[in-house]
């Protein structure tokens, strides 16, 4: 249960990194770098800056883009530092040593001989997560060893292997039956043909599943992840090693060009992207990817057709809405509450909390998305589309508000729909709980502690050290956002604000010293 909460909790905390009043570091997201990022392990690093309220910007410095915990890859380095050709050797050899220890071919290679095998002398290791080949078996001897893999576990790798349980940096959420029942059966409904799932093996392997047992809904899928465990279960084709927050084929150019012939076949037709990142992820990185992927395959689309956009599922809490919509902008967030397998919090029915805050963006029209009305969604006529049992369409708002799934009352002061545990206070002159305390944070500049200004806008920051200033303005409305947010509905209502701040600050840790 902590797991999701903390999963959840990093997510809250990145969506208020740079709220005011705490510390936090920012990602600074350059269009076009004077050098090149260094590169760690997981490919190229991303340039971080810590920013702390009444201070200047401090030194920026580059980190690994893929893992928030020190413990899994402790690059570092500062964005000026120079290092001696001692230590850049050092760290090219160490970047080696931390390669796979099998290359894309060999994996296949292993694949094919395994399949060969028959079932008695099909062993998967438990501990060492991996397919045994006969010439393996004595170095397994004292591990747990499931044998007789029959071709139903080989097409189910996310059954077979453990979840990834690393909360900081690959903690793996996989979907519930349900769940990916339903996305399987929509995307063909929606008549897609290709599907590059990112970040999604359950979902790759069930499209897979019901192409090989259904002519008719022949789905191709292409996975891209980071989980390398992966690669043991799939040819070139259908799984890339990569990492989706710099958009880094493990593999080079060869993995490069399967993703690139998968999103150009056929002119770019039929192709969706379908991604489920790390909720405790940047967005801004993830962003950025998802637009290299889009170019990708607009290169391959005929000349008439430039305005059309790539299909994209983009699956995350609800509370990122206002900052996936910033760079997506005709992304539309849909009622569905995707529920998880491996987690009680998000379980549907009566053991789990029944409301799952995880949503799909999408920039399909959702009058052509509908849910399943046998779990309570119903089609508002007015919205033109599907929304959750409780949501209810508010005459002064014009649409369905509810968010989280119940229903929300309007506020003729705030002159909007809020969320049913709130009201509105006189004082702060918003909805909010009834024990929030008025001072609250205050809303000012980062830097300074002014105001009448926010950190983007503070005089006191030279103008060499001007970042992205997109990101900026972003990371404001993302902490004006926060504050509303200070209740992520009712099971999160008895969190302290002391435990949020100290869960932040454990988020950005590893950042931080
Ligand atoms: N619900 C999905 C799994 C989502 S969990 C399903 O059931 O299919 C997040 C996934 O993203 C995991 O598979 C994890 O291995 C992958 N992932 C985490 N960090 C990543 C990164 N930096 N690059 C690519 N994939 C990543
Ligand atoms: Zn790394
Ligand atoms: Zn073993
Ligand atoms: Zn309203
Ligand atoms: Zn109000």
């Amino acid at each position: 249960m902590a797991t999701r909460r903390d999963r959840l909790g990093a997510a809250e905390a990145e969506g208020s990194a740079s709220g005011a009043g705490s510390g936090g570091v920012e990602v600074v997201l350059l269009s076009d770098p004077a050098t090149p990022a260094p590169l760690c392990p997981h490919g190229p690093t991303l340039l971080f800056v810590k920013v702390n309220q009444g201070k200047e910007e401090t030194r920026r410095f580059y980190a690994c883009s893929a893992c928030r915990d020190r413990k899994d890859c402790d690059f570092f380095q500062w964005e000026d530092e120079k290092l001696s050709g001692a230590r850049l050797a050092a760290r090219e050899a160490r970047n080696r040593r931390c390669q796979p220890p099998l290359s894309r071919t060999q994996c296949v290679e292993r694949y094919l001989k395994f399949i060969e095998l028959p079932l008695s002398q099909r062993k998967f290791c438990q501990r060492c997560q991996q397919l045994l080949l006969p010439d393996d078996w004595e170095g397994h001897q004292e591990h747990q060893v499931v044998g007789d893999i029959s071709t139903t576990q080989l097409r189910r790798p996310s059954r077979l292997l453990s979840p990834l349980e690393n909360k900081k940096t690959n903690a793996q959420y996989l979907f519930a039956d349900r769940s990916c029942q339903f996305l399987v059966d929509l995307l063909s409904t929606l008549g897609f043909r290709r599907v590059l799932c990112v970040g999604t093996p359950r979902l790759h392997e069930l499209i897979r599943l019901k192409a090989s047992g259904d002519e008719k809904s022949n789905i191709k899928s292409l996975l891209l992840d980071i989980d390398y465990r992966y690669s043991q279960f799939y040819m070139e084709d259908s799984f890339c090693h990569y990492n989706m927050f710099n958009h880094h084929f493990f593999d080079g150019e060869a993995a490069l060009e399967v993703c690139r012939t998968f999103l150009q076949d056929d002119k770019g037709e039929g192709v969706i992207m379908v991604t489920d990142p790390p909720f405790g992820g940047l967005v801004e990185p993830l962003a950025v990817t998802f637009k290299k992927l889009i170019a990708m395959w607009k290169k391959g689309q005929s000349e008439d057709n430039t305005h059309e956009e790539l299909p994209i599922f983009w699956i995350f809490p609800y509370f990122f809405e206002s900052r996936i919509c910033q760079f997506f902008p005709s992304f539309r967030m849909l009622d569905y509450q995707v529920d998880y397998d491996n987690h009680a919090l998000y379980k549907h029915g009566k053991t789990g909390r029944k409301q799952s805050p995880v949503r799909i963006f999408t920039n399909i029209p959702p009058s052509r998305i509908a849910l399943p009305v046998e779990e309570g969604y119903r089609f508002c006529p007015l919205c033109e589309r599907y929304i959750s049992l409780e949501n209810q369409h508010c005459e002064y708002c014009g649409s369905c508000t509810s968010k989280d799934g119940r229903k929300w009352n309007h506020c003729f002061l705030c002159k909007k729909c809020v969320k049913p545990s709130w009201i509105h206070c006189s004082t702060c002159s918003r909805c909010a709980l009834p024990d929030h305390s008025c001072e609250g944070p205050r809303d000012g500049c980062f830097v300074c502690g002014e105001l009448d200004h926010k950190r983007s806008a503070c005089p006191k920051i030279s103008a060499s050290r001007k970042v992205n200033k997109a990101v900026r303005k972003q990371k404001q409305r993302k902490s004006n956002k926060m504050k509303m947010e200070t209740a992520k509905g009712q099971s999160m209502n008895h969190t302290s604000v002391t435990k949020k701040k100290k869960r932040r600050e454990r988020v950005h840790q590893y950042l931080s010293s």
